[in-house]
């Protein structure tokens, strides 16, 4: 993905069109098969808008996504609908996003039946062997989503992802809703997952822990921008950007004697409707300095494979 942005244009009181919310500014990454980004940033920072976009949720202002060599964001018709059998998202929420009314038999066939692939019975074998892939069995098909736990909810809409066998799957919070013993199990399953079915994941979450242990790179976002982007590892070890220090320094150190001291960020994420000028951090930053009121940082690679947007470096 390369200079992907996602701008929506804001409207006044009176309808005109009187400013732009840069939600997505200028994002690139790469995503490599068989392994996990992890995207993370406080809410609002257009971690989501990103990942809808490439699965073209919603229209990228400009910017380019290759895919199998093509540029997802120019497919259409056919060759669109071929793509989305590749690309799938699992939302955060499993509660509001399985119908009701649906069994789960149902509902895991529904993307088959749309994309018009298999006989009925051959659907059927194949939503029973991904009922078994997610943990779950037989027994479960002819229920209705009411009776399952969230845990058991996300490993359906997850089984629903994968019922086309896709290569890439956006996970936007896909384990925010549930409590920790939970969160470690579907974490777990998606590693599993992921070894079995060589998928690759876009794994979205606001907590920095929650992805440490499924992502082999993580991309921090604030305001729009990826601010660092690097190796999982190198991300822990050595923070560059004050913001991802700041993230950091919220997570209990893996060793309890070396204890890392909490920066405490001043004030919100300010709105996008009116960024602060130069770098947008600033007005948050502890080590900010004059020139980063005036200069927006660019991507640097500060470090071999490790890049920042920071004056600092
Ligand atoms: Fe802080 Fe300046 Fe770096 Fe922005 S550019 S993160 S304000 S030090
Ligand atoms: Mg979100």
């Amino acid at each position: 993905v390369s200079g992907l942005k996602k701008h929506f244009p804001v409207k006044n009181e009176i309808g005109q069109k009187s400013a732009v919310v840069k939600a997505v500014d200028d994002v690139s990454f790469k995503l490599y098969e068989g392994k996990t980004l992890g995207l993370v940033g406080e809410s609002g920072c257009g971690k989501s808008t990103t990942g809808r976009t490439i699965l073209r949720l919603t229209e990228p202002t400009s910017g380019s996504a290759l895919f199998k060599g093509k540029d997802i964001f120019q497919l259409k018709g056919d060759e669109l609908r071929k793509a989305r059998q590749d690309l799938q998202m699992v939302f955060q929420d499993p509660f509001s996003s399985l119908n009701p009314r649906k069994r789960i038999g149902e509902i895991l066939e529904e993307p088959l039946v749309i994309h018009k692939l298999g006989t009925k019975a051959e659907r059927t074998e194949k939503v029973m062997e991904i009922l078994y892939k997610v943990g779950l069995n037989v027994d479960h098909y002819y229920r209705y989503p009411h009776e399952f736990s969230g845990g058991q909810r996300q490993r359906i809409v997850l089984a629903r992802a994968l019922i086309l066998n896709p290569k890439i799957i956006v996970c936007d919070e896909p384990v925010s809703a549930l409590d920790v013993s939970t969160q470690a199990q579907i974490v777990n399953l998606l590693r599993d997952l992921q070894e079995d079915l060589k998928l690759t994941y876009l794994f979205i979450a606001h907590d920095i822990s929650v992805v440490r242990h499924i992502s082999d790179q993580i991309g921090v976002m604030y305001l729009g921008n990826i601010v660092e982007y690097t190796d999982t590892d190198n991300i822990f070890a050595e923070p560059l950007h004050p913001y991802t220090q700041a993230l950091l320094s919220a997570v209990p150190h893996p060793n309890p004697t070396m204890k890392r001291e909490r920066i405490i960020l001043k004030g919100e994420i300010p709105s996008p409707l009116n960024p602060p000028s130069g770098c947008v951090f600033h007005p948050r930053c502890p080590m900010a300095t004059d020139i980063c009121k005036q200069a927006v940082p660019v991507n640097k690679e500060a470090r071999p494979g490790h890049f920042v947007r920071c004056h600092l470096y």
